[in-house]
């Protein structure tokens, strides 16, 4: 198991855990949706984080992840799937890859995660949020893919390839979806069955299948890794950052407001800190 700390989430906290464990000599790898979907780079003026008044959310983006970067933090573009806590570590499922370390910190930010009728009840017994994981399960079946992640095409494209009869949901047809995949219009979704899966519910129209993928462009934490305490939407830490779960830490506004630049930035640097104490502990152990 590769030494290393695993962060989810490229905004403030994620980046702000990386400097904090890099500056304790820590190998870092930071995965997270591109910094242009981060929430602060839609904001026009920050004006409240300290010592550098004036700066556009993008400007401040760009130069946190600079400077995470310039520390030897390496950061890749792209959306964890799954967590998989494993051989006394992590794995994280991103697209086709994966990627191991032993501890983790999540900063995903506040995911908005209203789910669809069933969605809940069902997950794991036929509703996934992860093709790559999952997929092999559902060769020869029929199964639905809810696009609503711009790399859910792609996602929809790897599970027609390994043979799964997919039919794809989403408001229009998205470019990159292989024309071999049926598309279907839909914006009212219920998962319907029992035990399992037996169907998709399309603005009331009954599409029977063994899987639905549930695409978006983030996952709840919670649902990412089982075990998680979350109240009210937010998940649960100490002062350390540590969610009660070995190796494990959250930071930013994920653990709850106030949702703002500068205790992001602060719990990051806590969640850095303690993700390298924890490292170190391991090792010495
Ligand atoms: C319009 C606007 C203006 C704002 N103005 C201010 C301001 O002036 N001052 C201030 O202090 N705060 C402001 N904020 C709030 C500030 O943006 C947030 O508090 C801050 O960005 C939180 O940082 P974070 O790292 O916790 O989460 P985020 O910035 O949300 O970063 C989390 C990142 O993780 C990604 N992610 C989530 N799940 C996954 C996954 N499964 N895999 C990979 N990546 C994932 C998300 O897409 C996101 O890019 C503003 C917010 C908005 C929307």
């Amino acid at each position: 198991m590769e030494e290393r700390i695993l962060v989810v989430g490229a905004g403030p906290a994620g980046l702000a855990a990386g400097i904090a464990a890099r500056s304790r000599n820590k190998a870092v790898l930071v995965v997270g949706n591109p910094t242009q979907d981060s929430p602060l780079a839609k904001a026009e003026r920050v004006d409240n984080y300290p010592g550098l008044p004036g700066l556009t959310g993008a400007q401040l983006l760009e130069q946190l992840a600079q400077h995470a970067r310039n520390m030897g933090v390496e950061c890749i573009n792209g959306k964890v799937n799954a967590i998989l806590a494993w051989d006394g570590g992590f794995m994280l499922t991103v697209g086709s890859q994966t990627y191991q370390g032993s501890a983790l910190v999540l900063a995903p930010g506040v995911v908005q995660s209203a789910k669809y009728p069933g969605e809940e009840a069902l997950l794991g017994r036929g509703v996934s949020y992860c093709a790559t994981c999952d997929g092999m399960l559902y060769r020869g079946r029929d199964v639905m893919v809810v696009g609503r992640s711009k790399d859910a095409p792609e996602e929809a494209n790897f599970l027609h390839s390994i043979g799964c009869r997919v039919t794809y949901v989403s408001a229009q047809r998205p470019a990159g979806l292989n024309e071999a995949i049926p598309h279907r219009v839909g914006h009212r979704l219920e998962v319907e069955g029992e035990q399992r899966v037996s169907a998709l519910l399309v603005d009331g129209e009954r599409c029977p299948c063994q899987g639905v993928f549930i695409l978006r462009p983030a996952i709840a934490p919670a649902d990412l890794l089982p075990g998680l305490q979350v109240e009210q939407g937010s998940i649960v830490v100490d002062r350390n950052m540590s969610t009660g779960l070995p190796g494990v830490f959250a930071a930013g506004d994920c653990t709850g407001r106030p949702y703002q630049v500068a205790k992001a930035v602060g719990e990051g640097l806590v969640a850095g800190e303690s993700a390298a104490e924890y490292l170190e502990t391991k090792e010495n152990n």
